[in-house]
C-alpha cells in the first residue's frame, strides 16, 4: 500500500458505497450517470459493499412477500448491478470486517447507505414478557433473513399489532392469512410450515389516532380486503373525526381515500358480528394507546392480556387521554410502530433520530461540520420512513453534495481497486461477487422452478442459512472479482 496521495484527477474518483438496498444501488446509478462522468470530465470506480450475500436490502428482507410487484424493483436494481460498471462486494460487514481507516486507504469517497433493519422501542410495562415480539423480527423471519432463527412461535389465537403504518398492515396481513395463498411466494418452506400451523383467530390492530390520522397508504389497506377467509372488524365508537380530521380529508387525497375505505367497510359489515363467516378476522382499532402487556398467574411470564387508554381528538389531530381503560386478552403482541437505524463504528449516530448526522447528505462531526469524503444515503440519512421511490431522491441529493466537493475530497492513498479485496482476502473473509449473487439467483430459482414443476407456482424459494448462501454465490472456490 502507498502512503503517497495521488490527486483524484489523475485516475478515477474511487467512491465505497455501503449497503446494497435501494438506496445504495440508486446512488451508485446516479453517480456513475451523472454529466460529469457522461461529459468525460470525471472518471469514477465504484465498489458496493453488502453485509449480506445477497443484494436489495429491504426489498429482499422487509418488503411482504405477497408484495410481488414491489418485490419486482429488485429487477430494476439488478439491471444496474449488471451492467458491469459497479463492482459487488457482499457478506462484508462495516466496522467489523472493515473499518473506517481501511475505507479511507482505498476510496477518496464513502457513502453510507446502510438503511434500518430493527424496531423502534416501545416502552411499556410487560414489553418483555414471552409473547411480546417486535414486528422487525417477524418480518425478518417470514422474509428469511439469514441471521434469524428459523423458528417463529405461532402459538396464539388472539394477537395484538401496535401501529398505524403499513409495516403494521403486513405484520397483521402475514399473521392472519393462510398460509396456503402465501404458497405462490417466496416465502421458504419454513415460514410456510410455521404460518400453516398457527391457531390465530383473530388478529388486532391498534392506532392511538383516528382514522384519518392513519399513516397507511391506500393500496396497503384496501389489500387487507383481498386475504381470503378473514373477515376485516371495525368498532363504530372509533370513527370520531375532528376539525383537522377534516381538513386532512379534504385537502389529501390519500386520506380521503382510506376514510372512504374504511367508512365503507363499516356500512357493510353486519350489526351482529356473530354474522360474520369468515375463520379468521383482522380487526381495526383506533383511538387506543398502548398502556400494559400482561401476564396471569396462570401464566406468569407469558402474555394473556393487553390493557389500553381510549383516546379522543384534541381538535388538532392529536389525540388525549380519556382515563377509560379497555383490556383484550391476546397471546401475543407485536410492536410495529417503526423502525430505527443502528450506529455505525466511528460514526456519529443521533440517538433520537436513529440517523447519521448529516446535512443534505455530507456527513456531520460532533461539532457539526462536514466530514470530508463521507456521505449517507437513505433510510440512515433520512430516518426510516417512506417508499423505496423515496430513496431514489435522496441518493440524488447525496450525490450532487459529493460531486460538488470533488475536487477537495481526500484522496485515497492506496486506490487500486485489487488493493481492497487482497485485504479481505488476507482477512480471510468469504466476500461474494455480483457473479456469486447471480448463482445464488439462479439457485433459488431453480428451487422455485421445481416447486412449480410440482403444480405449485413458485418463482424463487430463498436460501436462507448464511452458510449455505455463501457457499453457492462462491461455488465452492474463491470468489472471483
Ligand atoms: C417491513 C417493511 C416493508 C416495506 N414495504 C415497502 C413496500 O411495500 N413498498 C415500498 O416502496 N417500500 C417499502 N418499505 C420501505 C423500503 O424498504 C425502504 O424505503 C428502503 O428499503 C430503504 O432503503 P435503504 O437502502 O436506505 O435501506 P435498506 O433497504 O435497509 O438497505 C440497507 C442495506 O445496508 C446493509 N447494511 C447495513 N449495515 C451494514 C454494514 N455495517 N455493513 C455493510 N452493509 C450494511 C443492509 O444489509 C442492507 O442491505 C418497507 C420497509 C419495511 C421495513
Amino acid at each position: 500500500m502507498s502512503n503517497s496521495a495521488e490527486s483524484p484527477s489523475n485516475r478515477p474518483l474511487r467512491v465505497a458505497i455501503i449497503g446494497a438496498g435501494p438506496a445504495g444501488v440508486y446512488a451508485a446509478d446516479i453517480l456513475t450517470k451523472s454529466n460529469q462522468v457522461k461529459d468525460g470530465d470525471l472518471e469514477v470506480s465504484i465498489d458496493l459493499f453488502e453485509a449480506y450475500p445477497a443484494p436489495y436490502g429491504l426489498i429482499r428482507y422487509g418488503v411482504a412477500p405477497d408484495h410481488p410487484r414491489i418485490k419486482g424493483i429488485v429487477n430494476a436494481l439488478h439491471k444496474v448491478l449488471d451492467r458491469g460498471d459497479i463492482r459487488f462486494l457482499g457478506n462484508v460487514t462495516y466496522g467489523r470486517d472493515l473499518t473506517l481507516s481501511d475505507f479511507r486507504a482505498f476510496y477518496d469517497a464513502v457513502i453510507f447507505a446502510t438503511g434500518a433493519i430493527k424496531d423502534a422501542d416501545l416502552n411499556i410495562p410487560g414489553i418483555d414478557l414471552e409473547g411480546s415480539f417486535g414486528g422487525a423480527d417477524f418480518v425478518s423471519w417470514y422474509d428469511g433473513h439469514p441471521d434469524v432463527p428459523r423458528e417463529w412461535p405461532l402459538e396464539a389465537k388472539e394477537i395484538a399489532v401496535i401501529g398505524n403504518g403499513n409495516v403494521a398492515l403486513d405484520v397483521a396481513r402475514i399473521l392472519s392469512k393462510h398460509a396456503d395463498d402465501l404458497l405462490v411466494t417466496e416465502i421458504p418452506d419454513n415460514v410456510y410450515a410455521g404460518l400453516k400451523a398457527s391457531p390465530v383467530t383473530d388478529v388486532h390492530v391498534f392506532g392511538r389516532r383516528g382514522p384519518a390520522q392513519v399513516k397507511f397508504t391506500p393500496l396497503e389497506l384496501r389489500e387487507l380486503s383481498h386475504s381470503k377467509d378473514v373477515d376485516i372488524v371495525l368498532y363504530a365508537e372509533d370513527f370520531e373525526f375532528d376539525e383537522a380530521s377534516d381538513e386532512a380529508i379534504q385537502s389529501n387525497n390519500q386520506i380521503k381515500t382510506m376514510v372512504g375505505t374504511l367508512t365503507n367497510w363499516i356500512a357493510e359489515q353486519p350489526e351482529d358480528l356473530s354474522e360474520l363467516t369468515a375463520s379468521r378476522r383482522l380487526h381495526l382499532h383506533f383511538l387506543h394507546s398502548p398502556v400494559e402487556i400482561h401476564d396471569d398467574p396462570a401464566h406468569p411470564g407469558k402474555v394473556t392480556g393487553m390493557s389500553f387508554e381510549r383516546m379522543q381528538l384534541d381538535g388538532t389531530g392529536n389525540a388525549k387521554g380519556t382515563g377509560e381503560f379497555v383490556d383484550y386478552p391476546v397471546q401475543a403482541v407485536y410492536r410495529a410502530i417503526g423502525y430505527f437505524g443502528s450506529a455505525l463504528p466511528e460514526v456519529g449516530f443521533d440517538h433520537s433520530k436513529g440517523v447519521i448526522p448529516n446535512e443534505g447528505g455530507r456527513v456531520l462531526d460532533t461539532a457539526g461540520s462536514p466530514i470530508p469524503g463521507i456521505y449517507a444515503t437513505g433510510w440512515i440519512k433520512r430516518g426510516p420512513v417512506g417508499l423505496i421511490g423515496h430513496t431514489k431522491g435522496d441518493a440524488l441529493e447525496t450525490i450532487t453534495l459529493l460531486l460538488e466537493d470533488r475536487k477537495t475530497l481526500p484522496a485515497a492513498p492506496a486506490p487500486a481497486p485489487d488493493a481492497v479485496v487482497a485485504l479481505l482476502e488476507g482477512r480471510g473473509i468469504d466476500f461474494t461477487t455480483w457473479e456469486g449473487w447471480l448463482a445464488l439467483d439462479a439457485h433459488e430459482r431453480d428451487l422455485g422452478g421445481r416447486a412449480a414443476d410440482a403444480g405449485l407456482r413458485r418463482e424463487r424459494i430463498k436460501v436462507v442459512p448464511r452458510d449455505e448462501m455463501v457457499e453457492i454465490s462462491r461455488g465452492g472456490v474463491t470468489a472471483q472479482v
